[in-house]
């Protein structure tokens, strides 16, 4: 894996354009890498035929996680443009990214937000939660910068991306409003939601909901017996009923966490996996951004709504 990073970086340093970058030919759709599939599928909203695009990281794939295959590298190396997500959230590929402006277009999405758009875990500003979609709001000013940079990679189709921009825009701020009317419907002392990794920061703070997580901000960051001690604590003393595992982070963290409360008396029911990094299986139930969104939601509604007198969770204890 080393060696395929050591040659792409080779390939961009030597700056010969001539000789990696793709020949045209009339009719030819423009060529996009987009890193994740949260990504490309938004971006796919935006580009609709003008444009094609190739996703690396498919569903259910962890990006803190992703390193490049030699496939990847060439798709990089090879197409019109990139858009990546940038804050850190493609760790282990983001060097490789950021060397590749020096011959293509590369739009980092994060650009489109300001610092206090965003959240960070230390005081120095270091570290920014990079999961800036699932605030609504807040992708809505990615997806205006990608049709910016895509009216700036295929000027002469600028009209068309406005007009689909403008589409996908007004779907996002209907997606937006159900989430507040879903959220309406949670008993305010009930708003707390448990997870694997600190991945819905911005989905809380957008939306009024209060996050705990065992795992920091980046799956690769470790937790040990500490935080699990403490956070089933935290459970029993809070009297919550559900935690919610996460489709690209492996299940066992939640099923220690319940067994660890089981064992302290206070049953904890296991949701069905939120989507936190990576969206589902195309065409199913959140194979899209949108579907996504709402099917996380509605899932924590659902889950979050739970008294003990549905007798699936709560107190063991007569
Ligand atoms: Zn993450």
């Amino acid at each position: 894996m080393r060696k395929i990073l050591i040659i792409a970086i080779v390939i961009v340093s030597c700056s010969c354009r001539e000789i990696y970058q793709r020949p045209k030919v009339a009719g030819d759709r423009i060529k996009i890498v987009a890193t994740t599939s949260i990504l490309g599928d938004a971006l796919k909203n935006i580009v609709g035929d003008k444009a094609e695009i190739f996703i690396l990281m498919g569903a259910g794939t962890d990006p803190h996680m992703y390193k490049p295959a030699y496939a990847d590298v060439r798709k990089l190396i090879e197409c019109d443009a990139i858009f990546y997500h940038g804050l850190h959230l493609e760790g282990k590929m983001e060097d490789m990214l950021v060397k590749l402006q020096r011959i293509k277009k590369v739009v980092r999405l994060s650009d489109a937000l300001s610092e206090s758009d965003l959240f960070y875990m230390d005081d120095k500003k270091r570290l920014p939660d990079p999961h800036i979609w699932h605030d609504v709001n807040l992708w809505q000013l990615c997806m205006l910068y990608a049709a910016k940079a895509m009216a700036e990679i295929d000027e002469k189709n600028t009209s068309y991306y406005t007009l689909q921009s403008e589409k996908y825009l007004l779907e996002l701020r209907q997606t937006d409003n159900l989430i507040r009317d879903i959220i309406k419907d949670i008993p305010p002392k009930k708003r707390i939601v448990v997870t694997a990794h600190n991945a819905f920061g911005y989905l809380g703070r957008a939306y009024g909901l209060e996050m705990k997580s065992l795992k920091g901000i980046s799956t690769v960051s470790e937790f040990g017996l500490y935080n699990l001690s403490h956070m089933i604590d935290y459970i029993i003393e809070n009297e919550i009923m559900a935690i919610f595992p996460e489709n690209s982070v492996p299940e066992k963290l939640m099923f220690a966490l319940a067994e660890g409360c089981e064992k302290n008396g206070w049953k904890v029911c296991i949701a069905p996996a939120l989507y936190s990094d990576a969206l589902g299986d195309a065409g199913g139930k959140a194979g899209t951004y949108i579907d996504m969104v709402l099917f996380n939601i509605e899932i924590i509604a659902e889950y979050l709504k739970k008294t003990a007198h549905d007798h699936t969770c709560g107190s063991t204890r007569s």
